[in-house]
């Protein structure tokens, strides 16, 4: 695929399968394939696998998830969990961050890792997305409307929806809709999915700046950044990926990256927040460098709506930064 862009990232996912062993017609040899790059992609990109038997089951069993996820759509089987965010300065929460999760009538809740990336290769992403859009937009608006100390909840956005033409439509009509003011609401897009078509992604944020929404890099560090493009997106804040957080307090190669990706954020005036934070000894890392927010099982596991209302009511009551002296509960109304 010839491309003028610079800094145009492509990967490959191969699938192999061989005659006479895997097949012995085309169809069925490149239906194996198929399932073979199936494979290859799952364990991250720029991968080949070649064909084994189970992974026919794997393929069949993706099938009926995609014949599952329609009728989810169709019943309703989606809800939103929420998970805090957290000013390590004052210890207040500052944001919530909606994370799907489906209630399977059979199989119970269905974290996102099982079902996103499927609902992206069908595409069924855009109408799963316009909902949890809409979803979390109707939500916060409600704990408005109730009288609760609201922060901006954010939404993550899968690339498919990102780059669809009509997402900044579909986004004005759920605004109009729910009556959310755009403020109150912040985008979670991937380092990878922005830096995907690095050239046009300037664009499109700023058209939903201009609508005035947040915007916000998840799982900063995670995927390649040019940072000449990073320098020039209208973002408002970086997350650091969670994988560099398991071992930062043990003076490795992660705990520099993530004080060097808290030093740059701050130079890009963005506000940094680390992701996946579990330990005392991480957020003291954190607040040693400055970082703004964190989020992690250490505040709070992501929680249902109700619960989260509550968390709103009385904030974070294991945390007491150690710089705060004021009382902590200042968020309650
Ligand atoms: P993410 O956006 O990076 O979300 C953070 C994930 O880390 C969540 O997993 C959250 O439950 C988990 N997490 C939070 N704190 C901790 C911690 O202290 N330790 C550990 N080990 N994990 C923690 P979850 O909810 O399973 O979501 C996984 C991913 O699925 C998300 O990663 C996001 O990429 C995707 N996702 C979730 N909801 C949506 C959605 O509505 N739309 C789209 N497109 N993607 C979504
Ligand atoms: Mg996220
Ligand atoms: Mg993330």
């Amino acid at each position: 695929h010839a491309c003028n862009e610079a800094n145009q990232h492509i990967t490959l996912s191969i699938g192999l399968s061989t005659y006479p062993e895997d097949g012995e017609d085309a169809e069925t040899l490149i239906k194996n394939a198929d399932a073979a790059m199936y494979q290859a992609k799952e364990m991250g990109h720029n991968n080949y696998r070649f064909y084994t038997k189970e992974m026919n089951v794997r393929a069949i069993k993706r099938q009926s998830v995609e014949a599952d996820l329609r009728l989810a759509m169709e019943r309703n089987e989606f809800v939103l969990h929420y998970q805090p965010k957290i000013s390590l300065e004052t210890g207040e929460i500052t944001g919530v961050e909606a994370l799907i999760r489906w209630a399977h009538p059979d199989r119970g809740l269905v974290p996102p890792a099982e079902f996103i990336p499927i609902a992206e290769d069908c595409g069924l992403i855009l109408p799963i997305g316009r909902w949890v859009l809409r979803e979390a937009c109707r939500q916060a608006k409600d704990w408005m409307d109730a009288g609760l100390h609201v922060t901006p909840v954010s939404v993550n956005v899968s690339s498919l929806e990102f780059r669809s033409g009509d997402f900044i439509e579909g986004l004005r009509a759920i605004l109009r809709e729910t009556g959310l003011n755009p403020t109150y609401l912040e985008l979670e897009l991937t380092e990878t999915a922005l830096m995907q078509r690095a050239e046009s992604t300037p664009s499109v944020l700023r058209a939903l700046k201009s609508i005035g929404v947040l915007l916000s890099v998840d799982d900063f560090g995670a995927g390649y950044s040019s940072l000449s493009y990073l320098k020039r997106f209208p973002i408002d804040s970086l997350k650091i990926d969670q994988s560099f957080m398991h071992d930062i307090t043990a003076n490795t190669d992660d705990a520099t990256i993530v004080s060097a990706v808290i030093t740059m954020a701050k130079s890009l005036k963005k506000c940094v927040i680390a992701e996946g934070v579990e330990t005392e000894d991480q957020i003291n890392f954190l607040q040693a460098y400055g970082c703004d927010e964190a989020q992690g099982f250490y505040f709070s596991r992501p929680v249902a709506a109700e619960h989260f209302a509550e968390l709103l009511k009385i904030g974070i009551a294991s945390f007491v930064p150690h710089s705060f002296s004021r009382p902590r509960f200042a968020s309650v109304m």
